[in-house]
This record gives C-alpha cells, structure tokens and sequence, in this order.
C-alpha cells in the first residue's frame, strides 16, 4: 500500500530512531483516543525494537482510556513536572504525534523549543509548523494519527503489521476508533484496510468498543441530558447549533475529563444544520470545539475567531472572555464568516 506516505519518510523515520537512545513521545493537550492511541502504540512498537522511549503528556487523559496505559507509564506533566521536563531537556530524538503546532503542548512547549533534542513530527491536521522539526511526515487524507503511524509502522515492517506488539496493534485500532467517531467521520478506504489488518492480527473490536464507548459514568449521561434538554441553542437560518456549559454546570454533574467528548456532534444530527459548537468553561478560558459537516471550514473558523486551528470539519481552540457572552459572540463570529465566505 503506497501513497499514504512520502517516498523516504519512512527510512528517514527509522534511520533517525536508530541513532537515538532517549526518545521521548509527546502528544498534546487534553489528549483524547487518537493521542494517547499513538503514543502507546509507537512506544511499544520501539520497545520490541529494543528501544526505551519515555512518554510525556502536558495534562491527565480521560478514564475511560486507563486500560491504554495499565501501568501509569506515562509521564503527565502537571502531575510530574520534575520528571516531565527533565525527560525533555536530555532527549535525543522527540517524537510528536497528534498535533502540529507546539502552542498545541502548553506549558511544555517552551521546554521542547529549548531542547536541542532532533524532531519528528507524524501527524494528520493542515499546516503543520514546519520550523519547528526536523522530519514532518503529515498526511491530512487519513483518519487519524493512528491511522498514520499504522502506514509508517507496515512500511517500515516491509508491508506487514502481523507481527507488531499487541498493545501496539489495539492503540492503533482505538486511536482510529475514536477520532473517526466511531466509523462515522473522516473514513477513508484506507481506514477500512487498517482495520482488515488490525483485526486479523487480533485485535477484540468488541472489548475495545465497550472500553472506550460505555466507559461512562451515570452523572455523565445526565449532562448530555442536561445539554440537550436545556443548553441546545438552534440558529435555523444560520444552519448552526451551539451548546454552552458553565463550571457551575460541570461541577454539578460531577465533570470529569473527558465527559463531554463527542457533545459537539449533536446539534449535526438535526436536519438542516450543519455547523456547530460546544463551550465549556474551564479555569482561565472557554474551550471551544467546532464541528461542520459540509464544506464550511472550522479550521479557518477557529484561527480567525477562536485562537485555534484543526480540521476542516473538526477543529477546536479557546476563548478569553465572560461565559455568558460567549453565545452571542459564536452568533455575531458565524454571521461574519458566512457572510465573507
Ligand atoms: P476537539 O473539538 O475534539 O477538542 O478537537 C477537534 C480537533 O481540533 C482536533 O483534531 C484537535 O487536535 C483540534 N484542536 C482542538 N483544540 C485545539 C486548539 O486549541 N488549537 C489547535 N490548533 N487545534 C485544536
Ligand atoms: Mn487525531
């Protein structure tokens, strides 16, 4: 299987990985399925490699995605600051994955701009910032990351995953799982064949299933209730539905990371609207999630309106603002936008 990666991109990966004996792997912020999927993934595919990687992340992942790291391997920056950065600082090679602008890390970017480690970047979004690494190997035509690292792994395995790490193979297939939604976004004929070949390998599609989609708690149930029942705002004209949640809401229903993933695709199951918005109040900003399911582009959206980026039809970013303006800002941002485009 060609195309899905540039013509050296996987002997430079690997020349580069052999070379290195500190590797560290980061992935971004509030690191969903497809982030921490990948980490996991790569780390034990360069474990039987025989090569030690530490995995960092900037902030806690979702319960629901413990069983990716039964161990408590992974570095969490805010929990293990000391030994977070110092990973960091004395890497040789770092490996990103998941996202593609280092303000993507937080408080880890200084760290990582600092360290005078080389720098891969494997990833799915547009416009990479290329300054910041040595070898780019991005590719926007496939579903995930995971999908991604799952072409660069086979070729460099000389077109086979079968013999892969189990671990490696199962993160793989969740990352993949839960960025496409379930098999219902972003899809490609590719992302069938990774799974084709995940599932002979072995992989329990029904475990990890249950894993990751009736991991929930009862109080997370009721806040999807809550959104839909009170919160829902349609713009019929507009063809938008935006949702907004207060900490004092959150609190309420017990919110644990995590607990409103997959929120922002509801508002597309209503006929006629295409765009929408989840907010959520956090500590020093809004967190902004932007859904569309046509060609309206949430990327541009999101760099023009919401300090952020993404995909076309899923991007996110943040806002600075009073949680009760917010609705009408998104309102006032989605008709300038429309109208300029
Ligand atoms: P989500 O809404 O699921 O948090 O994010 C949707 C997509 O937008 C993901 O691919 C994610 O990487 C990207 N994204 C989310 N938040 C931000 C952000 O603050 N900045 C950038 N550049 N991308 C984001
Ligand atoms: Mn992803």
């Amino acid at each position: 299987m060609k195309g899905y990666l540039k013509r050296n991109s996987a002997d430079d990966f690997k020349r580069a990985v052999n070379s290195s004996s500190n590797i560290v792997i980061v992935t971004h912020t509030n690191p969903d399925g497809d982030a921490l999927g990948s980490v996991v993934a790569l780390s034990s595919y360069l474990a039987r490699q025989g090569k030690t990687t530490t995995i960092v992340i900037p902030n806690p992942y979702p319960k629901n995605l413990k069983f990716l790291d039964p161990r408590g391997d992974v570095l969490i920056h805010t929990r293990r600051r000391v030994a977070a950065e110092r990973a960091i600082k004395f890497a040789d090679l770092l490996i990103a994955l998941d996202f593609n602008q280092l303000k993507r890390i937080d408080e880890l970017e200084p760290i990582v701009r600092a360290s005078a480690s080389k720098k891969i970047l494997v990833d799915h979004h547009p416009q990479p910032e290329m300054e910041a690494f040595d070898l780019v190997i991005s590719n926007t035509e496939v579903s995930s990351t995971c999908e991604l690292l799952f072409w660069l792994i086979r070729e460099i395995e000389g077109g086979s995953v079968s013999s892969i790490p189990d671990i490696s193979a199962q993160s793989l297939y969740v990352g993949m799982m839960t960025d496409t939604n379930n098999f219902s976004n972003s899809v490609e004929a590719g992302t069938f064949l990774m799974s084709y070949e995940l599932l002979l390998h072995g992989v329990d599609k029904e475990t990890l299933q249950l894993k990751v989609f009736a991991g929930f708690t009862e109080e997370r149930m009721r806040l999807m209730g809550h959104s839909l029942l009170n919160k829902m705002k349609i713009l019929p004209e507009l063809g938008a539905g935006y949702i907004v949640l207060t900490k004092e809401e959150l609190e309420r229903y017990k919110f644990a990371e995590g607990d409103t993933e997959g929120f922002v695709n509801m508002p597309l199951n209503i006929f006629g609207i295409t765009i929408s918005a989840l907010f959520t109040e956090k500590e020093e900003h809004i967190r902004v999630s932007l859904r569309s399911s046509d060609n309206f582009s949430v990327n541009q959206f999101s760099r023009r309106y919401f300090n952020g980026a993404g995909h076309e039809r899923a991007a996110g970013g943040r806002l600075f603002m009073a949680v009760e303006d917010v609705g009408k800002y998104f309102e006032e941002s989605l008709r300038k936008e429309l109208e300029e485009n």
